[in-house]
């Protein structure tokens, strides 16, 4: 089954509950627009590349669309719709004024110099411009693209229209970016994971934590879990994994993975292959990469009590089957993840009234809203005696549906 298949299967679960009705159902599942563009560059040794750029907006009956924007080989049109119908929900659970869309380009940053990057995000910006925009469609950082990504996107949309920090989030600070942006996702993962742990009666000091994926998401879930007392005994890269029974020393691993590119290389504990990590012991397994990765096998040989999806559709609906059977707490993630986001809606605010917040602030509101959306979700699962997953959709349908028949169809 493929991301799409899966998101949409998840959609029609929980519109079913809701009874909705076959009309607005059909409104929910289809995304309202869908662009496709050649990304043609010149590389540093003068050949030609042409890469395949989408922008896919899924709906904004809620507000303007948001979701980021992924640079990875694999990125197809189908993945990108997957995610963008993402978008909507998860900032339906965590009631921000937006819809949701979603970006990817076919090119493979890890080969690329940091010029063609440039040139790759400016030509693609130069042709998607006239449907993005601050009211209408707000691009973020994903998969491969950060805070310097997001200046190129910014300056080149700001070449046609005027000065428009609001056009994107996950800028630098100094370009107008939000303290706690870069961190948010990681922070907002953390903090689910606290609460979660809160209602299981379980704290998170000791707790064995494994993540998968060590980037933006994965490293700073790692560093503020471990600020918290948990040890995190394994993580891995797309270059493999480390280990460490008693808990890896994280503030060393996440500075030298800034200044490496990675974690290979890091030599004071014993390293793994990537795989190794779905058999390992943990109390709480965190896949921070790619989608897909939780299949069925892997499901059934995961040794976790909990698993928080850091990632977009980690799980398959086979391995979500398998999780579940088996009493694995899961928690999805457009709840998971959805720190991101939110702080995302925080610089744009803070850009279109030109003021800005400081770091405590923007750290106290991301916490209250994912307490709420962490509540909500919990409720209505513990009411409706659906798993966390169903209730975030029936929540984020919920919400979705009522503004997309209030403005009419
Ligand atoms: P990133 O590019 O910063 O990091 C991705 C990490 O995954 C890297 O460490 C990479 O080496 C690793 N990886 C790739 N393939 C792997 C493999 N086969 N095995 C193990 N590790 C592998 O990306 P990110 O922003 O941290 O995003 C990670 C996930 O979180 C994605 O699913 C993304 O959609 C999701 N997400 C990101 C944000 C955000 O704010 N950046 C918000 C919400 C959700």
């Amino acid at each position: 089954m493929s991301q799409l298949e899966m998101v949409n299967d998840n959609i029609r679960r929980a519109s079913a509950i809701l009874e909705l009705g076959e009309r607005v159902e059909k409104l929910l599942l289809t995304p309202d627009r869908e662009v496709k563009v050649e990304v043609a560059v010149e590389l540093d040794n003068g050949e030609v590349a042409t890469y395949t750029g989408y922008r896919i907006q899924h709906n904004d009956a809620r507000g303007p669309m948001k979701g980021g924007l992924r640079y990875h080989p694999t990125v197809d049109a189908e993945d990108v719709t997957a995610l963008s119908s993402l978008m909507t929900w998860k900032t339906a659970v965590v009631n921000l004024p937006f819809g949701g869309a979603k970006g990817g380009i076919n090119c493979d940053p890890l080969t690329l110099s940091s010029r063609e990057l440039e040139r790759i995000t400016r030509k693609f910006v130069s042709k998607i411009k006239e449907i993005i925009g601050p009211t209408v469609d707000i691009p973020a950082p994903d998969v491969n693209t950060n805070a310097q990504v997001m200046a190129w996107v910014m300056d080149e949309y700001s070449r046609f229209y005027g000065f428009s920090p609001a056009v994107v989030t996950g800028k630098p600070l100094d370009l107008h970016g939000s303290f706690g942006r870069e961190e948010a996702t990681g922070r907002g993962v953390a903090f689910i994971i606290a609460d979660l742990m809160a209602d299981l009666g379980r704290t998170l000091n000791g707790a064995r934590v494994i993540i998968q994926g060590f980037g933006n998401v994965g490293s700073f879930t790692a560093l503020f879990l471990h600020q918290a007392g948990a040890k995190i005994v394994a993580v891995s890269d797309v270059y493999g994994g480390l280990y460490r029974p008693d808990g890896l020393p994280v503030p060393a691993l996440f500075d030298y993975a800034r200044t490496h590119q990675g974690i290979r290389g890091f030599a004071e504990v014993e390293t793994i292959a990537g795989d190794d990590l779905f058999t390992l012991p943990c109390d709480i397994f965190i896949p921070a990469a790619l989608g897909g990765v939780l299949t069925a096998e892997r499901a059934t040989a995961l040794r976790a009590e909990v698993v928080v999806e850091a990632a977009n559709a980690p799980t398959t609906p086979e391995g979500d089957e398998i999780l579940q059977r088996r009493g694995i707490v899961v928690v999805p993630d457009i709840l998971a993840n959805a720190g991101g986001v939110t702080v995302s809606y925080f610089e744009w605010a803070q850009n279109v009234q030109q003021f800005r917040w400081d770091g405590e602030r923007v750290n106290r509101e991301l916490q209250a809203i994912m307490a709420k959306a962490y509540r909500d979700v919990s409720q209505l699962a513990k009411s409706r005696q659906v798993s966390r997953r169903t209730a975030a959709y029936i929540l984020a349908l919920g919400r979705v549906a009522k503004a997309t028949v209030m403005r009419g169809i």
